[in-house]
């Protein structure tokens, strides 16, 4: 039997791939902000409804970057229930991560402990909308308001999903977007950085080109974390197929939930009301005590049978070497992360996914 992965990359044709290369071939322009790279910031822009995209080389380094352009210092609120890259930019920052806990019906940071975490040194708040699903934004932003704080989102696993027609991108000062071949939309590796005028774009496509303004000014000591042509042609044409893929993605979230919502000892998330989700994971809660055996016994059960569904998040960021010293860390100021990551697994979840695979999936989880 074949192996069924968490994720597949949504690939786009390959003859029409071929006829962009040759396009970029003839223009002898195969990086450097060339007409594939400024096509795609402009389609991705009115796709996802936001003002500006800069395209970046991949996820991580619009986080980074964020962070220099708003020259945020001290110490920095965040969510210990993501992908270590959220607090791994902080950190190539000097920034001082503080874990707060999250809210158990969405996996994203909890508004109502973010107070009791801040001190003089905090300047910002970087939240994720984690699988996707929308923080509070309203909350967050209040106390980011009362505090003059900056909010950085990660959005990482938000591709396309909005709150009552509106893009999840727009909140907070900027949000960031990967691009990774795991993800929503893909591009083989790559992101972007949404914000909302004019003049933070172009700081933001100077700091991502070394800095530089023209040929002999540079305003900033920049990074390079650009995008090239290739990569911008194939995400060109991903793009025509994103929304196909998610309506795929949703089929199958129907199909698990409606097999999975009278297992005992499984538990999921459905829709929320006026969202428009993307479908980006599937993650279930598996309680061993009603469930009758282990989040890792079923994990490793579904590995058996070449099932490859994924501990996301576990273990949680605050567990790992560099951050598990930090006063915030202990798992006692994180006890609903805590529990989420030890009951986590994310199920296959992807466009290409048969009904096979997913008849084949369930029978493991149901017994
Ligand atoms: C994938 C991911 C990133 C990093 O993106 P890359 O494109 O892999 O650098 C950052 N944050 C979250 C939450 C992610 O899932």
């Amino acid at each position: 039997m074949s192996t069924i992965t968490v994720t597949s990359p949504l690939l786009p044709d390959l003859d029409e791939f071929h006829a962009m290369l040759q396009e970029i071939w003839e223009s002898r322009r195969i990086t450097n902000n060339g007409t594939f790279h400024r096509r795609l910031e402009e389609a991705l822009a009115a796709y996802l409804k936001v003002p500006y995209v800069s395209l970046f080389t991949n996820g991580t380094l619009p986080l980074i970057t964020a962070l220099q352009a708003l020259h945020i210092s001290g110490e920095v609120i965040t969510t210990p229930y993501s992908f270590v890259a959220t607090t791994h930019a902080l950190w190539w920052n000097d920034i001082r991560p503080v874990f707060v806990d999250i809210e158990p019906h969405t996996g994203c940071i909890d508004p109502e402990r973010i107070e009791a975490a801040i001190t003089p040194k905090t300047t910002a708040i970087m939240p994720v909308h984690v699988y996707g699903k929308p923080c509070n934004m309203d909350a967050i932003q209040a106390i980011a308001d009362k505090y003059g704080l900056r909010v950085i989102y990660d959005a990482a696993h938000a591709f396309g999903v909005e709150v009552n027609g509106e893009s999840v991108l727009n909140a907070g000062d900027m949000s960031t977007l990967s691009f990774h071949a795991t993800k929503v939309y893909n591009t083989i590796e790559g992101g972007a950085m949404v914000m909302h005028d004019a003049a933070m774009k172009q700081r933001i496509d100077y700091l991502k080109n070394f800095g530089f303004k023209n040929e002999v000014e540079v305003v900033a000591p920049g990074i390079n974390s650009k995008m090239d042509e290739m990569r911008a042609a194939y995400g060109l044409l991903n793009l025509r197929q994103v929304d196909d893929s998610i309506a795929a993605r949703r089929r199958v979230a129907m199909r698990y939930r409606e097999a999975l919502r009278n297992v005992e000892g499984i538990t999921f998330w459905d829709d929320m009301p006026g969202v428009r989700h993307n479908y980006s994971y599937f993650p279930i809660f598996v309680d061993e005590k009603r469930y009758g055996c282990t989040r890792d016994a079923l994990y490793f059960r579904l590995k058996e049978h070449d099932i490859l569904g994924r501990r996301y998040f576990y273990p949680l960021i605050s567990n790992f070497s560099t951050y598990r010293g930090l006063p915030s860390a202990a798992p006692e100021n994180l006890p609903v992360a805590t529990k989420m990551a030890n009951e986590v697994i994310c199920l296959p979840m992807h466009h290409a996914l048969t009904d096979d695979d997913i008849e084949r999936t369930l029978n493991l989880i149901i017994r």
